[in-house]
This record gives C-alpha cells, sequence and structure tokens, in this order.
C-alpha cells in the first residue's frame, strides 16, 4: 500500500469517528468474509434491566431478590448492577456476604448468614447438579424471548429466577443489513444462553451465533472461524473481549467500551453507533481501490 492513500483513507475514517490504526487493517478489510458482534454492551446497550422475578414454589419474589440482590452487591457484572437496582428500587437493602466469588462467564457463589447461595446462568445450576424445581418451562420461554435467567440457590435449592432484558442498539439492525448487503456473514458471540442468542439474532436477521462462549475462548472461536477460511473482523467493548479482538484479522473496539478493548483493536469507533462498522469497511474498500 502506498503511505498516502492509507492516510487519506485514515484521515477520511476520522472525520466520521473512525480511528484506524495502520495501513494494514485497511488491507484485511478489503478481503473481509465474515463480521463478528460481541452481543452484550455491544450489539446491545449493556444496560440491562430486570423484567420478571419468579420464585419457585415456596418462596417469594422478596425472597429470590434478597439473596440476588445481597450477592450482586458485590459483583461488577452489568447483570448484578441491574438486579442491585430493582432490588433497592423495591426498598430491600443487601445483607452481609462472606466468601463472595465470582464464576467467569457464569455467575457468582457466596455464603450469606452461613446458608451457601450459588447465582447464575441455567449452566451453572447443571454443572453444580441442581435441579430447576419446575422452572426449566419459564426459564426456557424467558430466553425464547431474548431475556438472559439468573437463576438463585440456596443450600442446593432452586428458589427463582430473574429476568433481564438488555435492548439492542438502535443502529443494529441497519448496520446489520448494510454488512450483508455488502456481502459480508454476520454472526454474534456471547457468554449467554443458546436461546437467548437465537432470539435476539432472530430480531437482528444475524446468520449465525456462537452462544454459551466462556470469556476465555471467544479467542479460540475467533480462531476456528480462520481455519474454515473465513477472514474475521470482530466488533467489542469489554475487558474479556481484548484477546478475540487481537486474534481477530480485524479487531474492532465501539468507543462506550474500555481502554483494553480499544488497545486490543486495530479499529476503533469513537461512538456506539454501529453503523460506522459497515461504514469503516466501506472506507478500506474505497481507500484500497485508490491504491490498486
Ligand atoms: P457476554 O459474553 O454476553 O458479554 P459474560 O461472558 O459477561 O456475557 O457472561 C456470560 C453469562 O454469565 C451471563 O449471561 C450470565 O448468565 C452469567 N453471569 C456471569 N456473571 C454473572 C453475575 N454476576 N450475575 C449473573 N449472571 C452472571
Ligand atoms: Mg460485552
Amino acid at each position: 500500500a502506498t503511505p498516502t492513500a492509507v492516510m487519506v483513507g485514515t484521515g477520511l475514517g476520522a472525520e466520521h469517528g473512525i480511528l484506524i490504526k495502520g495501513g494494514e487493517s485497511l488491507e484485511k478489510a478489503y478481503r473481509l468474509t465474515i463480521v463478528v458482534f460481541d452481543k452484550t454492551g455491544t450489539l446491545t446497550r449493556g444496560e440491562p434491566e430486570v423484567t420478571d422475578i419468579v420464585p419457585a414454589e415456596g418462596f417469594t419474589p422478596q425472597n429470590v431478590l434478597q439473596t440476588a440482590l445481597s450477592i450482586e452487591s458485590l459483583s461488577e457484572h452489568p447483570l448484578a448492577q441491574a438486579i442491585v437496582k430493582r432490588g433497592k428500587a423495591e426498598g430491600l437493602s443487601p445483607l452481609p456476604v462472606e466468601n463472595f466469588e465470582a464464576l467467569s462467564g457464569l455467575g457468582t457463589r457466596a455464603k450469606i448468614a452461613g446458608r451457601s447461595c450459588l447465582l447464575g446462568n441455567p449452566r451453572l445450576m447443571v454443572q453444580e447438579g441442581m435441579a430447576l424445581q419446575g422452572l426449566d418451562r419459564q426459564a426456557a420461554d424467558l430466553a425464547g424471548q431474548g431475556k438472559t435467567c439468573v437463576l438463585v440457590a440456596e443450600e442446593g435449592l432452586v428458589i427463582g429466577l430473574i429476568a433481564l432484558s438488555d435492548v439492542p442498539r438502535e443502529s443494529a439492525g441497519a448496520a446489520i443489513a448494510a454488512l450483508k448487503v455488502a456481502g459480508l456473514r454476520v454472526a454474534m458471540i456471547t457468554g449467554d444462553n443458546a436461546s437467548t442468542g437465537q432470539a435476539i439474532a432472530r430480531q437482528l436477521e444475524i446468520d449465525q451465533v456462537l452462544a454459551e462462549v466462556l470469556p476465555g475462548d471467544k479467542a479460540r472461536e475467533i480462531r476456528r472461524l480462520q481455519q474454515e477460511g473465513q477472514i474475521v473482523a470482530m466488533v467489542g467493548d469489554g475487558i474479556n473481549d481484548a484477546p478475540a479482538l487481537t486474534a481477530a484479522d480485524i479487531g474492532i473496539a465501539i468507543g462506550a467500551g474500555t481502554d483494553v478493548a480499544i488497545e486490543a483493536s486495530d479499529i476503533t469507533l469513537m461512538t456506539g453507533d454501529l453503523q460506522a462498522v459497515p461504514r469503516a469497511i466501506r472506507l478500506s474498500f474505497e481507500t484500497m481501490k485508490v491504491i490498486r
């Protein structure tokens, strides 16, 4: 690539709030076949809200929220913040928690008043041999609506579930449509449940869902796509997206994201407007045409 043309490309990008780190990423963008979006905080706004609290038989919504609020007060996960907000809005305050442990991509574990508590996704409950106490059906229905289900257990017994919904960014649908028109495949990668991921993917007309991917495994999923012969762009926002952004042929960090993600990326979008993704790719096409 001639340095001048690349400079033109990167200069134009800056005008549109697109920061391109080097000419090499422009060349790769030209050969792209698939764009993989992280779900939480990238395709969605990352501001989940509690929509449903379903107690198991013998418990009340308050019981469920009280335990969840107490544990989640110690977690920094976006789901935790939403649960804490709801608990406080209902006038509850957290009980003292001991032995708090974050289980990456799964949930949390802790002791409240000497009782062992566990909170997290269905996968965590299955892993811990926990029966869903008749909540299976409701959990499946809620996930089918694109909601994330957080199960709450005490002393080896599930006491209820909390469903949360995280709305897609307004720009998501148009951005995905533009990428597909450009002949690219569009995928979503998420640590969330497969049915939750698929419901959101259906809404946004996403071609492929990589669900229940633990934070440490996102990079491996990107490399798997590359082994299939794909040239991969990964769009992410969070700290746990950094390895995947690095593994991808082009890492795109969205501006509302963390410094770590921005550092690991080739392209940074300065706002949360996802339409900058097809714009950045189009820009690279145009720049490469000038060069060739
Ligand atoms: P994503 O890949 O969608 O950004 P994460 O990898 O952060 O999501 O988390 C994956 C899943 O792990 C969440 O959807 C949730 O089910 C579960 N999880 C992790 N931490 C917590 C927590 N503190 N409270 C509730 N659920 C959690
Ligand atoms: Mg994220």
